[in-house]
């Protein structure tokens, strides 16, 4: 008999009548003979709805208290599963992140997982009981407890999985699968029976969020087969696995848009060596990410220097920029928080010429200006007005021949 991790997202447990769906399809498993262990998330908009209430008390909300507020939501929904499992005879038994010795760094709001000690899991298994864990916290050193950033369930699941060498971590969500781009944007996306983790990763970095991020970095690590379905429909949905010779043949495997990132340009500074490092090393100490750069040269020694970082960090970014403009001679500093990045990603790009020719000519033609470009070996971005980026997440999935035939 096999392990079997189920993490039900926040549309799946919205409300009671859900979590009874939910618990059918648990029952199903166990009945089967397998042992399973279940994620959850919190009910769909209490983490949004806990925030605000944090905010109303005040502006800039301590972030350890923050994170014992957030972990509620997911303790409301492990302990309602549970509790309705064993009304229905079945025994199951909830934990929260520290009781399942889900161990992280200190970094409230988005702490890392460092390791996670199984034994109560596993004890508990032997016993063949039903295991609900809250998903999204964890507890570090300290005992402090930790949330593990927007999304976060999906790492618990896949770092459970992996830990327990569980034989499948099934991701249950609103939607059926992995999509070439996403289905609630463009009507004509294809449901991926496969994906690569390289690609997942990349995709779930640039804005696909039916995944973390870091679930996917964890899967690719420990070799975790994910398999993303629908709460809703017993049909199978999509795997994540290693990429093999079949998806090297297709160019590109899905569009996707960010509008999460804002954009600063530090205008006229001095072209010379050393500038770039000036501006970019105080940003990076804040703990500022920078995603995309690009200089512009001017004539008379000098350059634009434009970045973009995350929304939630612009106007701290703005802030350090000013500074560093006025010790460097910056002529001025501009900020545009109207930006998208639409991306391609596929893993046959590795192989094929003029993907991003193809890429700009789509844009080109619904006259969409781009900004900035960045690219990976398997993966092109463009940032792009933001206005824009539906309009280009469906131009470039149609150019790529990704588009539905029936649609
Ligand atoms: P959950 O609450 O179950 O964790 P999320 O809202 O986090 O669900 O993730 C599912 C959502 O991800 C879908 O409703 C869909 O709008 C979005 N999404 C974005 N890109 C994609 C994609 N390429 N394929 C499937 N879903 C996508
Ligand atoms: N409840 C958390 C969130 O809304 C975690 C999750 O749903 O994965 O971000
Ligand atoms: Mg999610």
């Amino acid at each position: 008999m096999g392990l079997v991790v189920k993490k039900f997202g926040g549309t799946s447990v919205a409300d009671v009548e859900r979590i009874r769906n939910v618990a059918r399809r648990v029952v199903k498993e166990y009945d089967r003979g397998n042992d399973v262990v279940v994620i959850l998330s919190a009910m769909a908009g209490v983490t949004d709805r806990l925030i605000q209430m944090a905010r109303q008390v005040t502006d800039t909300p301590d972030k350890r208290e923050l994170d014992v507020l957030l972990a509620t939501g997911e303790q409301t929904t492990a302990a309602l599963l549970a509790m309705l499992l064993k009304a229905m005879d079945y025994p199951a038994v909830s934990l929260l992140g520290f009781q399942a010795e889900v161990r992280t760094d200190t970094a409230f709001g988005n702490a890392r997982i460092l390791n996670i000690g199984t034994h109560r899991i596993r004890d508990l298994l032997k016993n063949r009981h039903i295991v609900v864990v809250a998903g999204f916290q964890g507890c570090d050193a300290q005992g402090n407890i930790t949330t593990l950033g927007r999304g976060g369930s999906d790492t618990s699941a896949v770092a459970i999985a992996a830990a327990l060498c569980a034989d499948v971590c099934e991701i249950f969500t609103d939607v059926d699968g992995v999509y070439t781009a996403d289905p609630n944007i463009c009507k004509k996306a294809r449901k991926l029976p496969r994906i690569s983790y390289d690609e997942m990763l990349e995709m779930a970095g640039l804005g696909a969020k039916v995944l973390q991020i870091r679930s996917v970095e964890f899967a690719k690590k420990y070799n975790v087969p994910v398999h993303v379905r629908s709460s809703f429909k017993e049909e199978e949905g999509t795997m994540v696995v290693n990429a093999d010779a079949d998806m090297e043949s297709v160019v590109v495997t899905g569009v996707t848009s960010n509008k999460n990132e804002a954009r600063i340009t530090l205008k006229q500074v001095p072209d010379q060596p050393g500038i770039a490092a000036k501006i970019l090393t105080p940003i990076g100490e804040a703990g500022i990410v920078v995603d995309s750069i690009i200089q512009n040269p001017h004539s008379g020694g000098k350059t634009d220097l434009t970045f973009t970082v995350p929304k939630a960090d612009y106007r701290q970014a703005v802030e350090i920029s000013e500074a560093v403009g006025g010790e460097i001679g910056a002529q001025a500093v501009l900020g545009d928080e109207n930006i998208a990045k639409v991306s391609i990603t596929g893993v046959g790009m590795r192989s094929h010429s003029g993907v991003a020719a193809q890429m700009f000519s789509a844009l080109a033609r619904e006259n969409i200006n781009i900004m900035m470009i960045t690219t990976s070996e398997i993966r092109i971005s463009c940032v792009i007005e933001e206005k824009y980026a539906e309009l280009a997440v469906r131009a470039l999935h149609s150019a790529f021949g990704l588009d539905q035939e029936d649609s």
